[in-house]
C-alpha cells in the first residue's frame, strides 16, 4: 500500500453532469464516512458545455424510443423541476411549439406518436387558428404544444449542485488538470496538475472508483487509463452551434421549433429565452476541427432566412452574435444521431471505472436522472 491520499471516489470534471454525479452519490454515502472529490482543471465550476447552451428543460420528445437519451431525459427533467422548486432555483414552465407547414403535417402526428411512446402524454395538436391565437407573429398551418417544457438558470442550477454536495461532505478541487490515471492492483493513481498558470506543480492521490465525466476531453482523458482497451473509447466529433441574440423585446411568448430535419445534427435554428426574456436564436450545426467560439457575424443573414419560414418578420440586422457551444457527438457528419454512452466495467473491463461519451443535448434536462442512472452502479 502507498503513502498517497487516498479518495474512495473522483469525479473528474465540473460540468452539470459531474456536479449532479458527486450530488448523487453524496446523498447516497451520507454519514457513511466515504470520501469524494470532484477534480477541474479551470478555477470554478461550469465553464465550458454546461455554460454554451440553449438552457432548455426538455419534454423528452425527439429521442428514439427505449434509448438513455429519451428515458434519462423525461425522468431528468421531473427530477430537476422539482430540484428546482425545492431549492429555488430560477426557471420557468414556459412551454414550447413546435410549428409545420402542411406539408410537415404527418410528421408532426409521428412525432406525437413518437413522443408519447418516451412518455411524454401531455402534448397538444394545434391547427392554425389556435397558434395564430398563442403566437400571432409565427406562420405555421399547425403546431405541438409541449406544456412541460421550460427555461432554467443553468448557473444557479449548477451552484445549487455544488453547495448541496459541498455541505454533504464533498471536496471541490479547482485548479486541479488530470494528466494520466495509472492502475495500481487495488486503486488507480490519479496524476494531477495543479494551479497550472500559477505555482504549478504535480500531485497524485490514489481512488477506488474514477468517474470520467470531462465532457469534450472525456476521450483525452481515458487515453490515459494505462489499463484501459483503447479500441472502447469512441471517436470524439466537434459540433459547433452558434447563437444569436434578437435585437428588441421578444414577440413570443413560448419557445418555437420549426420541425427537425432528417439527419441533421441539432434540432433546427429555433427560438429560445433566457430567464431574463432576452430572445435568442440557435444554435445551427458545423462540424469543426478545433474548439473556438468566434462567431461569424456573416451568418446573421443565413439564420434569418431559415428563421423566416416561421417568423417572416425576421431580418438579418435584429440579429447580433451571442455566443456558440460545441457538441461532444460521437456520429460524424450526415451519420446517424447516437445515444449517450455510458460505460462500466461491461463495457471496458476495468472495475471502478465509468465514464461518459458523447454527453450533448439533453444532457442538461437529464443530468439528475444521469447521475442516479451511475450512482445505482458504483459499489464500494
Ligand atoms: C449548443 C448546445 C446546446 C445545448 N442545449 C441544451 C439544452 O437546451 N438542454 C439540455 O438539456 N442540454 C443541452 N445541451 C447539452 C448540455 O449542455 C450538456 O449535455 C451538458 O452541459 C454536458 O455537461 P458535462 O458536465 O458533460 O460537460 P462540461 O460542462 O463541459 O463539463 C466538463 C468539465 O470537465 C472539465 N475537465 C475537462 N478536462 C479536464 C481535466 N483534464 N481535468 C479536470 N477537469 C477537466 C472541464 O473544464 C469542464 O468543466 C446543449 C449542448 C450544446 C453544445
Amino acid at each position: 500500500m502507498s503513502n498517497r491520499d487516498s479518495f474512495d471516489i473522483c469525479v473528474i470534471g465540473a460540468g452539470v453532469i459531474g456536479l449532479a454525479i458527486a450530488y448523487e452519490l453524496a446523498k447516497k454515502y451520507k454519514n457513511q464516512d466515504v470520501s469524494i472529490v470532484i477534480l477541474e482543471r479551470e478555477s470554478s465550476f461550469g465553464q465550458h458545455i454546461s455554460s454554451r447552451n440553449s438552457e432548455v428543460i426538455h419534454a423528452g420528445i425527439y429521442y428514439p424510443t427505449g434509448s438513455l437519451k429519451a428515458e434519462l431525459c423525461v425522468t431528468g427533467k421531473e427530477l430537476l423541476y422539482s430540484h428546482c422548486e425545492q431549492f429555488d432555483v430560477p426557471h420557468q414552465k414556459i412551454g414550447k411549439l413546435i410549428v409545420a407547414k402542411n406539408t410537415e403535417i404527418d410528421a408532426l402526428a409521428q412525432l406525437k406518436k413518437k413522443a408519447i411512446a418516451n412518455g411524454v402524454l401531455d402534448l397538444q395538436l394545434l391547427n392554425r387558428a389556435e397558434l395564430q391565437r398563442l403566437e400571432p407573429h409565427i406562420e405555421a398551418d399547425a403546431a405541438l404544444h409541449s406544456p412541460s417544457t421550460g427555461i432554467i438558470d443553468s448557473h444557479s442550477y449548477m451552484q445549487s449542485l455544488l453547495h448541496l454536495a459541498e455541505n454533504l461532505g464533498v471536496q471541490f478541487s479547482p485548479y486541479s488538470r488530470v494528466e494520466e490515471i495509472d492502475t495500481e492492483a487495488d486503486a488507480f493513481v490519479v496524476h494531477c496538475r495543479l494551479d497550472e498558470n500559477r505555482n504549478s506543480e504535480q500531485y497524485q492521490f490514489n481512488c477506488q472508483q474514477l468517474i470520467n465525466a470531462a465532457g469534450l476531453e472525456a476521450q483525452a482523458i481515458a487515453h490515459t487509463v494505462s489499463s484501459l482497451p483503447k479500441n472502447t473509447i469512441p471517436r470524439l466529433y466537434y459540433c459547433k452551434g452558434d447563437y444569436f441574440g434578437y435585437r428588441g423585446r421578444s414577440p413570443f411568448s413560448h419557445l418555437i421549433y420549426p420541425m427537425p430535419e432528417a439527419n441533421t445534427a441539432g434540432l433546427g435554428i429555433h427560438a429560445t429565452m433566457d430567464m431574463s426574456s432576452q430572445l435568442k436564436f440557435g444554435p445551427d450545426t458545423e462540424y469543426v476541427e478545433e474548439i473556438d467560439f468566434e462567431i461569424d457575424g456573416n451568418k446573421a443573414e443565413a439564420f434569418a432566412k431559415s428563421i423566416s419560414s416561421y417568423f417572416p418578420a425576421i431580418k438579418g440586422n435584429d440579429l447580433n452574435p451571442a455566443y456558440s457551444g460545441i457538441r461532444p457527438k460521437l456520429s460524424a457528419l450526415g451519420e446517424a444521431a447516437t445515444d449517450f454512452e455510458i460505460q462500466g466495467e461491461g463495457a471496458h473491463g476495468v472495475p471502478g471505472l465509468i465514464q461518459l461519451f458523447g454527453m450533448e443535448s439533453p444532457g442538461l434536462t437529464a443530468s439528475l436522472a444521469i447521475a442516479r442512472h451511475i450512482t445505482e452502479r458504483v459499489v464500494l
